[in-house]
């Protein structure tokens, strides 16, 4: 069996000892553009050149090292009719519910504020936010947005959630589709973006739904850049309608040098690192795919191309 990885990064030893270790029959070839490689029988990648899709034509599935499917989607028809298997949880759904819930307990503690006021010198208590009042609201309820859910639920917070098709979740008020969004967002005080990237969610964060956010309202995106429109929130944060934001993903990354954000204190920057790849877990979870695909078994996590994730 051969097994053919790339890595934006570059970084690839690693995987090849984990797969090995995991698959010691499989052959793994590193991807190297303009070096010809024999036919494989499984790719593992997320988000290749378009020159990597020639050496695709004979794969019987395509395994993502990410959650993520816009990457790869944006080749279409370019690519073959086999299954694309995106990454089930493989430890990043903690890492999100980590980052979550320190940037809403941030924003509800006022310890944003306090940062700012310690910068100038200022000692001076602010009255604490009504709980009751701070509702957070999840853009996508997936295998990330539910873990964020539910760590949120621990600390109180009112809950609610959107998502395309209707859900029940205990504790959660549940709102879909375009009918649900304005009824959701009006009621939402920190607005958390955990939706795959298609298009219909492109630009989806932009100032007509961000000013049906109530005023003083935090915005979270952890999602993908192009669901924000940048100059909208920027434009919405200058007129104090919304009072911060946390953003992990940006339309160019790495956020370019002169970019405004960088100069809006209300701006919280991280570079894309709200939940990472764990490699192993990833190489694990990927061969045990493998495995049961080579015994004719069906795996979760293949993606629904129509749906666009
Ligand atoms: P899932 O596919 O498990 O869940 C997606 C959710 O979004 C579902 O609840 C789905 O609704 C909802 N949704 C999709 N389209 C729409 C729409 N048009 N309107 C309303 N709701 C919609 O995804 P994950 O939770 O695993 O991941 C979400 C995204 O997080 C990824 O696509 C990726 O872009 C991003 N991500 C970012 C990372 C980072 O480090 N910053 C790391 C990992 C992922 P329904 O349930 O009805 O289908």
């Amino acid at each position: 069996m051969r097994i053919l990885l790339h890595r934006a990064d570059g970084v690839t030893e690693p995987w090849v000892r984990d797969f090995a270790s995991v698959l010691p029959q499989a052959e793994v070839v590193v991807w190297q553009e303009g070096v010809h490689c024999a036919p494989c029988d499984y790719a593992v990648l997320w988000s290749p050149p378009a020159a990597l899709l020639d050496h695709l034509a004979k794969v019987k599935a395509i395994f993502l090292t990410g959650a993520g499917v816009d990457a790869i989607l944006k080749f279409g028809d370019a690519l073959p009719p086999v299954p694309i298997i995106r990454l089930g949880d493989a430890g990043m759904a903690v890492q999100m519910a980590e980052y979550v819930a320190h940037a809403v307990l941030r924003y509800y503690r006022r310890f944003d504020e306090y940062e700012r006021q310690a910068r100038r010198g200022v000692w001076a208590p602010l009255p604490q936010f009504d709980k009751s009042q701070f509702t957070v609201g999840v853009m996508g309820m997936g295998m990330l947005g539910k873990r964020v859910l539910d760590s949120l639920a621990q600390f109180g917070f009112p809950l609610r959630g959107w998502s395309r098709g209707h859900k029940e979740i205990a504790g959660v008020a549940c709102f879909a589709g375009e009918e649900g969004l304005d009824e959701f967002l009006r009621g939402t005080r920190v607005l958390v973006c955990m939706l795959p990237l298609t298009p219909d969610t492109t630009n989806l964060l932009a100032r007509a739904n961000l000013s049906k956010l109530p005023e003083g309202a935090f915005v979270i995106n952890v999602a993908r850049g192009a669901h924000l429109a940048e100059p909208d929130l920027l434009t919405l944060i200058k007129s104090g309608h919304i009072a911060g934001a946390t953003l992990d993903v940006f339309r160019n990354e790495p956020l370019p040098g002169p970019h405004p954000f960088w100069d809006e204190p209300r701006i919280t920057i991280t570079p894309h690192i709200s939940a990472l790849t764990l490699r192993s877990e990833s190489v694990a979870q990927i061969a045990g795919k493998i495995g049961a695909l080579e015994r004719g078994e069906q795996v979760a996590d293949v993606v629904d191309r129509a749906r666009g994730y």
